[in-house]
């Protein structure tokens, strides 16, 4: 054989082997697939193909290197022909290789509170997201002309389990419906939406699920993903004309988590891709949980259709845990990061914070950093001195001020408030008690209902929300709600 004739071989494979993809993909897949690749070395011993993006290259591997290592036996049969698959692609000058930039490493959505929540817990933080809003496998290498790849799955949080996870009245139906739709694919609660106040465990209970449905079955694609990002995607999809593209990405799992969906109000053409998108999964008997800090029909321009999918599936909500869970978190958080925590520490700081763990948690990193940098043991009085400056001045509110507060701004008597005394002049102030105990104290509704003579804990939840929306509507209790706040922060 001459040379010649080798040359010809060698070029041979990869233009063949596009051909045979040509008719074994759908055009929508070869368009967005194969017309990425660039082939880097073809000879009868190895078929180098290069790809633009460490992401591309990884969605490759995952879904098509089987169709290539098919078609390429049947193309060279007999040749044992190598496959490589690399993120690099020939500069447009010629020939040269050039790497692309490696993938951007992000941490993992962190547990320990960083420096501004140690500081000062009182900051409620949304979660923390890579800096450049992508996951560690992603790759931001430019591609001029069609914007950067969609997002890969965000890297779940290694500490975000079920087993880490502490329950009590204030989140048991919503863990327990978590674990549901983890140990079971056809669990009838999906879509799963949880709901709750930012630093209740909302991020950490849906990761669970992530890890649960990994573990269950090591095959099945979860896909974690801030709204965010979906948000960007959609956004680059369209700017780039590449949402096909996109919609593959996002419709291709067994579950797709989104986080924090109430960020994607007001954005119709990202409102209307979630909606196809939850449509094809939900079709196709995939798992959708998303999170939000507000329930479906609270949250503002938000499409109706979109609000009625929710309600498919099962809502739950996480409400601030109870003493004794505020305790057993401490505790359980302590353990994990080898803390030596004594009762009464844990038992003081449980106290302290009542509304966000994540502010708990911030409050027991800083008692323990302390220790650590005095080489003293943890003491109470160490974590009073230390909690004194950083903790919120609402954790020295405590139910029963409110209620007598209340009782005085309206000119009512405090047994009044908690009797089951009815009418207007007695039921507003009430509420309002109510409600601003839920707000500033940070209160359960159980303990609600105690300090107002021992009303059920759904009179307290009606209140707050009945409270939440008057204040929107109608001033005269706008005002009064104002006024009380103004004293309560005096
Ligand atoms: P959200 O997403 O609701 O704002 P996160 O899931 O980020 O809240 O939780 C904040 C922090 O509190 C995390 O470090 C999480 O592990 C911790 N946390 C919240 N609830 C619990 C719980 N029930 N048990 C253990 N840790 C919890
Ligand atoms: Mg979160």
């Amino acid at each position: 054989m001459g040379e010649q004739d080798v040359q010809e071989l060698r070029a041979g494979h990869w233009e063949r082997l596009e051909e045979a993809l040509k008719h074994r993909l759908n055009p929508q897949k070869y368009g967005t697939w194969v017309r990425q690749m660039a082939c880097l070395k073809d000879d009868d011993e190895v078929l180098v193909i290069g790809l633009p993006s460490a992401f591309s290259l990884d969605w490759v591997q995952n879904h098509y290197r089987h169709v290539l290592e098919e078609e390429l036996a049947k193309i060279a049969p007999g040749v044992e022909l190598e496959l490589e698959l690399v993120s690099k692609r020939p500069t447009a000058a010629g020939d040269e290789v050039l790497p692309i930039p490696e993938p951007v490493e992000s941490e993992p959505h962190e547990i320990i509170p960083d420096a501004a929540s140690v500081a000062g817990p009182r900051v409620a933080r949304p979660d923390p997201v890579p800096a450049n809003g992508y996951g560690s496998s992603i790759s931001r290498a430019p591609h001029p002309s069609r914007g950067p790849a969609p997002a890969a799955s965000l890297v779940l949080n290694e500490k975000y389990t079920f087993e880490t996870f502490v329950t009590g009245p204030s989140n048991q139906l919503a863990a327990a419906a978590a674990q549901s739709m983890a140990d079971n694919p056809d669990s009838p609660y999906n879509p799963l939406f949880v709901f709750g106040q930012v630093g209740l465990g909302k991020t950490h209970l849906i990761q669970a699920i992530g890890h649960r449905v990994r573990a269950r079955s090591p095959d099945a694609r979860v896909r974690y993903q801030t709204t965010e990002q979906f948000v960007n995607d959609v956004i680059q999809g369209i700017r780039f004309e590449r949402m096909d593209e996109i919609r593959e990405v996002y419709r291709d799992c067994d579950l797709l988590i989104i986080d924090d969906i109430q960020f994607i109000a007001g954005k119709e053409a990202c409102q209307a891709e979630f909606f196809h998108t939850f449509n094809a999964l939900h079709g196709a008997k995939k798992q959708v949980v998303v999170t939000s800090d507000k329930l479906p029909h609270e949250i503002k321009d938000l499409e109706e259709r979109i609000k009625s999918r929710f309600q498919w599936g099962l809502i739950v909500d996480l409400q601030p845990p109870e003493l004794e869970t505020r305790v057993a978190i401490v505790k359980k958080k302590a353990d994990t990061e080898g803390i030596e925590l004594p009762d009464d520490v844990a038992m003081f700081i449980a106290q302290s914070v009542r509304s966000n763990v994540r502010e708990l948690e911030g409050c027991l990193i800083r008692v323990s950093a302390f220790a650590s940098l005095a080489s003293q043991p943890l003491s109470i009085e160490m974590a009073k001195t230390v909690l004194k400056d950083v903790l919120p001045q609402r954790s020295q509110l405590t139910c029963d001020h409110i209620v007598k507060l209340t009782a005085k701004h309206f000119d009512v008597k405090v047994q009044d408030l908690k009797s089951t005394k009815r009418g207007r002049a007695i039921a507003l102030p009430r509420q309002i008690s109510m409600y601003l105990c839920r707000k500033h104290v940070g209160a359960s509704y159980p303990e609600i209902g105690n300090a107002l003579g021992g009303k059920d804990h759904t009179t307290a939840l009606n209140a707050y929300n009945r409270i939440t929306e008057r204040r929107e509507t109608e001033p005269e209790v706008r005002g009064h709600v104002e006024a009380l706040e103004r004293a309560l922060l005096d």
